[in-house]
């Protein structure tokens, strides 16, 4: 995207995010073919943690995409949002009895957490209106299979029925005695490397658990988790080949995938402008009207994409040192980064890229309210959500 030509011609207001649909779009169709390369019916879960601004998932709806909620709120989200019933699959550590019990006996694939959650799908079984579409979610140890790959090394992954400590064959044996289908194994797991070999324990695991509890499976559910956008990465192809590689021989269960990053994350651009430059004893700053609030909320990242576009030719010069970019906060950590060469001024803009996954959804309402968002599609833009104004802060946090 020319970008000159963009500010250019829109009056953005800045700071603000730019969702490209058009990349989006893209990354949205080149996992569906990946999948459906291998699992004509398979089904893809938009993971609304990962973004939930509305105007995405109005979008994913329309690909055809389920919704993939892991709370009671993101259930209630999806079905404002028009998602059907079946078109939703609900996972989550604390799901809501009232909404879960509504998700089962309409037809939503649920996949199990808990004890408790067993057993109020025993209480509530008999009232489905449709099939029921419930699976379990699996604990394995990931650490075992990728060393230093999986987010929590020996401390283990929180969610599901352990494998390895034989509840998920407690879980498995209560639905059976109590008459209740298992359509399906959820097997998410979040890793530091989203790697191939990720994705091989999953099916590694589901192969085993199929084989050695005799399952007949509506559907594997492997989580999302991948990369998309980037290149020198692991293609959507080569996730899906490992996964059916290793089941294809011994189930014909269907596959879930439910990407959030892997589909938003390129997708999303975040446009600042250069409101101060100054100097101190020892540094120089320029100040934006931007936050890592906003692209960084939970201030772990080391490094941005971003473009600089210089709109003044009175760069200042600061013999040699170098200059610190900095956000509205009034955080001393609220730095992005410093450059060395072409130090910016006075309104010059800063975009920064590929910042559409865990930010929006993120991001607190701390100092400023959030930012106007735009979208851009065939180079026409437009306004998908104004600036929230105090007025509107007031509203959501009247409470009654
Ligand atoms: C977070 C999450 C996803 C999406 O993960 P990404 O890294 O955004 O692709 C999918 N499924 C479950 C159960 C999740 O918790």
């Amino acid at each position: 995207m020319n970008y000159l030509k963009l500010l250019k011609e829109n009056n953005f207001c800045t700071p603000c995010f730019l969702v490209q649909e058009d990349i989006i779009n893209q990354l949205a169709d080149d996992i569906e073919v990946a999948l459906k390369s291998k699992w004509k019916n398979g089904i893809i879960g938009y993971s609304f943690k990962t973004n939930n601004f509305p105007w995405l998932l109005s979008f994913f709806k329309q690909k055809g995409y389920y919704a993939e909620v892991v709370s009671s709120d993101e259930f209630e989200l999806a079905i404002a949002m028009g998602y059907a019933f079946d078109r939703i699959i609900f996972n989550g550590p604390v799901k809501e009895r009232e909404t879960f019990e509504k998700a089962v006996i309409n037809g939503a694939i649920v996949n199990i957490d808990s004890k408790r959650e067993l057993l109020w799908l025993k209480e509530c079984y008999a009232n489905a209106k449709v099939k029921t579409r419930v699976g379990l979610r699996v604990n394995f140890c990931l650490e075992k299979y990728c060393p230093n790959e999986s987010q929590c090394g020996d401390e283990d992954g929180r969610f599901g029925f352990s494998y390895e400590n034989g509840d998920l064959q407690s879980a498995i044996g209560f639905l059976r005695e109590n008459n209740i289908c298992i359509s399906g194994l959820h097997l998410h797991c979040s890793s530091k490397t989203r790697s191939v070999r990720i994705y091989q324990a999953i099916a590694t695991v589901a192969k085993e658990v199929i084989e050695k509890y005799n399952l007949d499976l509506d559907y594997v559910d492997i989580g999302g988790g991948y990369f998309g956008g980037l290149p020198d990465k692991p293609s959507f192809n080569d996730y899906f080949s490992a996964v059916y590689d290793i089941l294809n021989p011994i189930t014909n269960a269907n596959l879930i995938i439910e990407p959030g990053m892997s589909v938003v994350g390129a997708g999303i651009d975040y446009i600042t402008s250069v409101v101060d430059v100054k100097s101190t004893l020892n540094n120089h700053f320029a100040v934006l009207d931007g936050s890592r609030i906003h692209i960084d909320p939970i201030k772990r990242k080391t490094s941005y994409s971003y473009d600089i576009i210089y709109n003044n030719n009175d760069n200042i010069e600061v013999n040699g040192k170098k200059q610190i970019l900095c956000g509205f906060t009034c955080m001393e950590d609220d730095r992005f980064f410093s450059i060395e060469n072409g130090l910016v001024s006075i309104g010059d803009n800063v975009v920064f890229h590929k910042v559409g996954a865990y930010t929006m959804g993120l991001s607190p309402q701390f100092i400023e309210f959030y930012p106007a968002v735009y979208r851009v599609s065939n180079d026409k833009v437009d306004l998908i959500r104004r600036k929230v104004t105090a007025n509107d802060f007031i509203l959501i946090n009247k409470g009654v």
